[in-house]
């Protein structure tokens, strides 16, 4: 029998909250905004008025103005965002109880086993969509369907304030069309490498078949090609299945003598580490780095970070300030190690990576600005590929 995954996700959610809170910002085009200061500040969510304008994610706000002279900035309110988050969840879980998060304002649900409470897949979209709509004040849109892919990628097509149903029936009509990107995995150097490949709808990543994508993407490749046929069965995760703490470690090839040389070590760990945090929708709270030195002693550290996240960079960087602070490289590593700890649901106060969490695609821009400024900061080869370090990594989830 076919599951039936909804996929909410809530629309503009920093605006909206903006505008809930002070409802005379309601037919104004508004900007939540970095910092108001113009010089500085960059736009980290818009309005549907806003976006009109041709207002973007990620712009400065003197940008934003040229295009939109009457533009609104307001400064972003985390902690209402969190208590507006948990509200809405609320909601979703007098559906099920298996409500996933995903960022601050996405959730898959699995409702199964509710249809005969509640009816359909369509019909308890429905049920959500008003109730969100009448008891919090926001909008969300609903994809509906038999697997968490095709349900996230539903409830990106009718924005705001819509439903949409992506069955086995039509799926190969609404789907297979659609740009190879708006599939959940695919960012954009993925969509670059399937571009080579005259790879450029979800179609075309099911016509290529299986064996193809595994040669060039891996493990990765093969799940693109599930993804795309309506075979993704991974499981909307409940509280219960979701990891304690995350971690990742490796035995090198050679001893490490630097900082530079366990930079790009330390990176890949925490990419990986990254994943499973996004995956799971958590955020890492405090950072331990475990190493073994050639000499076979273990030393182990540990630090809160400043504010939650799921960030790479903030927790590698944390990483390597335990490392490099407690230990300094007096003698040659053998193996490095590194958990997140303190997990916090996705809607606890942060402040960190807000691109991360909310706009993956102009996320990529930061974290590329980010690499520039690691690479002075420790040698222009201190970046690699995070895959060509990874085969080495061990799974030590908890
Ligand atoms: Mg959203």
């Amino acid at each position: 029998m076919d599951r039936t995954i909804l996929h909410c996700d809530l629309n503009n959610f920093f605006a909206s909250v903006a505008v809930l809170d002070n409802p005379t910002l309601k037919n104004c085009p508004l900007a939540v905004t970095g910092s108001v200061e113009e010089r500085h500040g960059i736009v980290l969510a818009k309005n549907e008025l806003a976006k009109s304008y041709g207002v973007a994610t990620a712009e400065a706000i003197w940008q934003a103005k040229r295009k939109c002279p009457e533009l609104v900035c307001v400064p972003p309110n985390y902690h209402r965002y969190n208590e507006v988050s948990m509200a809405v969840r609320d909601i979703y879980l007098r559906f099920s109880d298996a409500v996933e998060p995903f960022g601050i304002d996405e959730c898959w649900l699995d409702v199964t086993g509710s249809r005969l409470l509640f009816g359909n897949g369509m019909e308890i979209a429905e049920q959500i969509r008003a109730a969100v709509k009448r008891e919090i004040g926001v909008t969300v849109s609903i994809g509906v369907s038999f697997n968490k892919v095709f349900a996230k990628l539903g409830s990106d097509l009718k924005k705001p304030d819509g439903i949409t149903e992506i069955s086995r029936e039509n799926f190969k009509e609404k789907v297979w069309p659609l740009p190879a990107n708006a599939l959940l995995g695919v960012g954009r150097s993925t969509k670059n490498q399937l571009d080579s490949l005259g790879i450029f709808t979800i179609g075309d990543i099911a016509a290529a078949g299986c064996d193809v994508l595994k040669n060039r993407f891996g493990k990765m490749g093969e799940q693109l090609y599930l993804s795309a046929c309506g075979e993704d069965s991974s499981p909307v995760a409940t509280e219960e299945s979701a990891p304690k703490s995350v971690g990742r470690t490796t035995t090198l090839s050679s001893d490490l003598h630097s900082a530079e040389e366990a930079w790009p070590v330390v990176l890949s760990l925490s990419e990986n580490i990254s994943e499973t945090l996004r995956r799971h929708g958590l955020y890492c709270g405090a950072v331990q780095a475990h190493i073994r030195t050639f000499d076979l002693n273990v030393k182990e550290f540990q630090a809160a970070l400043p504010a939650p996240t799921q960030s790479s960079m903030v927790m590698a960087e944390k990483c390597m300030e335990l490392i490099e602070n407690n230990f300094g490289f007096s003698v040659p590593l053998r193996s490095i190690g590194f958990r997140a700890i303190n997990l916090k649901d996705a809607a606890a106060p942060y402040q960190t990576d807000i691109f991360t969490d909310f706009h993956e695609a102009e996320s990529r821009e930061e974290v590329e600005d980010k690499i520039f400024e690691i690479r002075q900061k420790y040698g222009k080869d201190s970046i690699v590929r995070g895959t060509t370090v990874n085969t080495h990594i061990h799974d030590r989830d908890e």
